[in-house]
C-alpha cells in the first residue's frame, strides 16, 4: 500500500500536517510513535484479523449487481459490501483498529466525537466489546435531532455528553473531545472517525480502512481476471473512499472516483486552508470560517475532507465529482428495487455516479462501487422525503 505521509510528518503534498497547540502536539507525537510501532507488528495484525473476521464479519463479498448492470446496458457493476459489516457500515473497521492500538497503549478510557451518531455508535460498540469506558461528545443540537442514536450508544454502555458551547454541532463536539484529550491523555485515547484531523489520524484511519481495497482487489482478480476500470466511493471526511482506493493508487490504469454531495462540494470547489488541526481543501464562508453544509446524507455533511484526497485531487490521480440529493434518492430506490439492497444515503451518492458512468462505458468495462453502509438508518427519512 502506498503511504505517502509516513516519514513525512503527515504531509500529502501541501496538505495534512498537524496544526495544534504544543501540549496536544506532544500527544500526537506519542500517538504516531505508538502507531508506527504496532501497525505492522505480527501479533497486532493477528489480533486485528481475528476481530475483523469473527466480530465484523469480514471478508465481505464483492457482489455482481446483475440486474442493475442489465438494466443500464453498459459497464459491469460490482458492489463492495461494507453494508454487511457488523453495525452496518465501514466505520467499525477503523473503530476496532484504533481500539486495539488504544489497548496496547494502556488506555482505559475511549473518547470520540460524533455528528449524526454513526461514529459514536461504532465506537460505543467497540468499547462494549473490549470492556473500555466510553465517552461520546455530541453537539446538543445533534443529540436532539438524533435521539435514537443517543439511546443506542447508551444501550451499548457509553456516556453521551451533549455539548452546548458554540453552535452545539459537530465542530464544537470535536473541540470538547480535544480538550478532554489534552487533560486526560495518560489514560485516554481519542478514537477519531474519519481520515481527517492532525497527523497521524488520516494515515492511521487509511491504514485500518485499506482492508476494503485489499479484499476487493483480490476479489475482482478472481472474478474478472483483471483490475476494474474505476473504483467509485462517496466522500465525506473520506475514510471509506481512501480505504476503497488505497490498494489501487499505484495502478494508474484504474480510475479512482470520489463522489461528494452537490450540497457540500469540498473537493470540487474548496480552497486550501487549515481546519480542525490539518490542511485540506475546504469550503469557507466570507469570514474565512468553515461553511455549514446541508447534505441529505448526514455522514457527508462536513466542510473539509481528508488531506490525502486533497492531494489526489490536485495531483490528478483521483477524480472528484458531485451527485445531488435528488440523484442519490433515485439511486437509493433503484438499487433497492433492482438488487434488493437498500444502500445508505451516503453510499447512494456513489451508486448515483456509477449509474451515470456505467451507461457511458462498454460492456467490457468493470466498475467497483464501495457500498459504505446499509440504508436501514435512512428509511424513515426517505419515507418523509418521498411523502411530502
Ligand atoms: C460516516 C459515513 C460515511 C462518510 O464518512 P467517510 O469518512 O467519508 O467514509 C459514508 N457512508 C456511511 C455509510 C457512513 O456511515
Amino acid at each position: 500500500m502506498t503511504s505517502t505521509s509516513i516519514g513525512n510528518k503527515g504531509y500529502f503534498g501541501e496538505f495534512g500536517g498537524s496544526f495544534v497547540p504544543p501540549d496536544l502536539q506532544e500527544v500526537m507525537d506519542y500517538l504516531e510513535e505508538q502507531f508506527l510501532r504496532f501497525m505492522d507488528d505480527p501479533e497486532f495484525k493477528e489480533e486485528l484479523n481475528y476481530y475483523l473476521k469473527e466480530y465484523v464479519g469480514r471478508e465481505n463479498p464483492l457482489t455482481f449487481a446483475h440486474n442493475l448492470t442489465k438494466q443500464l446496458g453498459g459497464a459491469k457493476i460490482y458492489l463492495k459490501r461494507e453494508d454487511l459489516n457488523h453495525t452496518g457500515a465501514h466505520k467499525i473497521n477503523n473503530a476496532i483498529g484504533q481500539i486495539l492500538l488504544a489497548k496496547r497503549m494502556g488506555a482505559k478510557r475511549i473518547i470520540a466525537e460524533t455528528g449524526a451518531g454513526q461514529h459514536g455508535v461504532a465506537t460505543a460498540t467497540a468499547c462494549a466489546m473490549f470492556g473500555m469506558e466510553c465517552v461520546i461528545y455530541m453537539g446538543k443540537v445533534d443529540t436532539e435531532r438524533q435521539a435514537l442514536n443517543v439511546f443506542r450508544m447508551e444501550l451499548l454502555g457509553a456516556k453521551v455528553v451533549p455539548v452546548e458551547k458554540g453552535q452545539g454541532r459537530l465542530k464544537d463536539a470535536v473541540d470538547e473531545a480535544l480538550n478532554d484529550l489534552v487533560q486526560n491523555y495518560k489514560n485516554t485515547f481519542y478514537l477519531l472517525g474519519s481520515a481527517v484531523g492532525p497527523h497521524p489520524y488520516p494515515t492511521m484511519v487509511k491504514h485500518f480502512q485499506a482492508i476494503i481495497s485489499e479484499e476487493s482487489k483480490r476479489q475482482i482478480l478472481e472474478k474478472e481476471g483483471r483490475l476494474p476500470t474505476a473504483v467509485i466511493a462517496c466522500a465525506g471526511g473520506g475514510s471509506n473512499a481512501i480505504g476503497a482506493f488505497a490498494h489501487y493508487l499505484d495502478d494508474q490504469e484504474v480510475r479512482l472516483i470520489g463522489v461528494e454531495p452537490e450540497e457540500a462540494p469540498t473537493l470540487s470547489q474548496g480552497v486550501p486552508a487549515v481546519i480542525h488541526g490539518f490542511k485540506c481543501l475546504t469550503l469557507l464562508d466570507e469570514k474565512g470560517e468553515p461553511q455549514p453544509t446541508f447534505s441529505i446524507a448526514a455522514g457527508l455533511d462536513y466542510p473539509g475532507v481528508g488531506p490525502e484526497h486533497s492531494y489526489l485531487k490536485v495531483s490528478g490521480r483521483a477524480e472528484y465529482v458531485t451527485a445531488s440529493g435528488k440523484e442519490a434518492l433515485d439511486a437509493f430506490q433503484l438499487l433497492s428495487k433492482t438488487e434488493g439492497i437498500i444502500p445508505a444515503l451516503e453510499s447512494s451518492h456513489a451508486v448515483a455516479h456509477a449509474i451515470k458512468l456505467a451507461k457511458q462505458l462498454s460492456k467490457d468495462d468493470v466498475l467497483i462501487v464501495n457500498l459504505s453502509g446499509r440504508g436501514d438508518k435512512d428509511v424513515e427519512q426517505v419515507f418523509h422525503m418521498l411523502n411530502k
